[in-house]
């Protein structure tokens, strides 16, 4: 199936990331160019030729031209013979001396009302495209702002919807709450990263590799693991631990003994008397056995997560996860068996072909087991997963998450006795909504605050894990470990120099 495009022409530099991002929002179908050609255009009668692509037929050509006070955009269509019509125009008043910010929103809402009109569209999420919504109120939250200046502010500045507004403002609040009791300054959170998978889920663009693959080396990258650990150890004796985080991947397709080697390091080396919560992500029902979850729990796993995305036989089938509903169960039981009172299970909603009676019937067998938190995914489209190519064969249409499904979503873990908590976005998530965290009280997964709010330093350790600073000033600086599985083994000792100079006056 060949892919539509929509093409966006515009005459200044510095803005291409943020207008892809929302006309890509209006339009998931296509794929978006965005040209920039810095020469002046005459904006009012864009010519077919003034674009190096046009967009697909039924399409708009967008054409944006900042001049000396002015943001002008023409919508345009490229007829038959070559003549173009616009068909839309609107400008927006920019000041001299404004910052890049306001610039910036000025141009998102000319993009939005003009697209908004042209579609018949409204977006959830308004102009915002940036992964943490959540920034803002928590932002005017520290600020002293009351919640209806906070709702005001997000609606006329940004178009979010009042739902959406005041979810992100409850959620900011709980995690102000939350995150009160960490240690920001002379504390830290650890993750490590375990990259292997049973096999690779349709939607996957993590790195992960599949484990029959590596089962052979698993004894050296534990050992490059364990080195990394050390290396954590020493540089932050002085430093409180207050949450631990074993994902991936999939962590426990590591068998028990090494499960038990790998947590038995963390331990052994790793001062655990502060540490509010220890999760290990044991993922994939395939890879979960009545040893591996005892290890888990010997060692005071605090959380763990078994997560079925969806339990419909069928798509589970269709995305790769090799295992079946009853597994789900059956693993979600032998978690409770074995003692785990914290146990996430993660949903994805807009997998292919499900719809609003697939999203019903998957949370009332949730329901049924009880989870302590749900993680609810909107489905995001990443370039690297192979659900690209399942799309260019199948159409995007397969793939629908609604107003509907957000909500059966909801409604199901508010009968859990749950909250919201925590919320992020991705790029290209379907039905351009969010994920949201939910949790009974008290059962909370901080660490997934944290990565989402960078307030707290994260020192992560294993192959494609990235390490954050934050300093007292709010500053992050970052620094990798690569991706491959082999060379992480062969490089342990540059990969510690990475985090020596990130780490090494802290
Ligand atoms: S379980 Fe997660 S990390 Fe593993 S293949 Fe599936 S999406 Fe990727």
């Amino acid at each position: 199936m060949e892919q539509k495009l929509v093409a966006v022409s515009v005459n200044q530099m510095g803005f291409e990331y943020d207008i892809h991002s929302l006309v890509k929002a209006f339009y998931p179908e296509c794929d978006v160019k965005v040209i920039c050609a810095e020469e002046e255009k005459e904006c009012s009668s864009p010519k077919s030729d003034d674009m190096e692509y046009s967009s697909s037929e039924g399409y708009p050509d967008l054409f944006i031209r900042f001049e000396k006070e002015e943001i002008y955009l023409s919508l345009a269509s490229v007829g038959e013979e070559k003549n173009t019509s616009c068909f839309h125009c609107k400008k927006a008043e920019i000041l001299s001396g404004m910052e890049r910010t306001e610039i910036k929103n000025i141009l998102k809402q000319l993009i939005y009302v003009s697209l908004s009109e042209h579609t018949g569209k409204q977006l959830p999420w308004g102009t915002l495209t940036g992964i943490r919504p959540t920034k803002i109120p928590m932002t005017l939250l520290e600020e002293g702002k009351s919640e209806e200046e906070i709702l005001s502010y997000m609606k006329d500045t940004y178009f979010v919807s009042d739902r959406k507004g005041l979810l992100s403002i409850e959620i900011a609040k709980r995690e102000k709450e939350l995150l009160s009791t960490l240690h920001y300054k002379d504390g830290y959170s650890l993750y490590i990263g375990i990259p292997f998978c049973p096999t690779t889920c349709l939607y996957c663009s993590f790195t992960s590799y599949p484990i029959v693959s590596w089962r052979k080396r698993m004894e050296d990258y534990l050992s490059a693991l364990e080195k990394e650990i050390e290396f954590t150890a020493e540089i932050y004796k002085d430093k409180i631990l207050d949450t631990v985080y074993i994902g991936g991947g999939t962590p426990t397709t590591l068998e028990a003994g090494e499960l038990d080697r790998l947590i038995g390091a963390l331990k052994s080396r790793l001062d655990f008397s502060h540490v509010k919560e220890f999760t290990v992500e044991a993922g994939r029902a395939d890879s979960i056995t009545k040893e591996k979850l005892e290890v888990l729990k010997k060692w005071g796993v605090t959380r763990i997560s078994v997560n079925p995305q969806t339990m419909k036989e069928e798509t589970l089938k269709l995305i790769g996860r090799q295992h079946t509903v009853e597994q789900v169960k059956e693993a979600f039981s032998l978690a409770r068996e074995t003692g785990f009172d914290n146990i996430n299970m993660d949903l994805i909603l807009g997998l292919p072909g499900e719809g609003e009676e697939d999203v019903a019937a998957t949370l009332a067998a949730v329901k049924e087991l009880s989870p302590d938190s749900l993680t609810v995914h909107s489905l995001a489209i990443k370039r690297a997963s192979r659900l690209n190519r399942w799309i260019e064969e199948n159409g995007i249409t397969a793939l629908n998450n609604t107003d509907k499904t957000m909500d059966i979503a909801m409604e199901g873990a508010e009968s859990l006795g749950m909250v919201p908590y925590y919320l992020y976005r991705q790029k290209n998530m379907s039905g351009n909504f969010e994920n949201v965290g939910y949790a009974r009280e008290g059962k909370f997964g901080i660490y997934n605050i944290l990565i989402m709010e960078e307030k707290q330093t994260i020192v992560a350790c294993g192959a494609g894990t990235i390490s954050k600073r934050v300093y007292p000033d709010g500053r992050i600086e970052r620094c990798d470990n690569v991706k491959d599985v082999a060379q992480y083994i062969e490089r342990i000792e540059e990969m510690i120099e990475r985090k020596k100079e990130l780490f090494g006056d802290s």
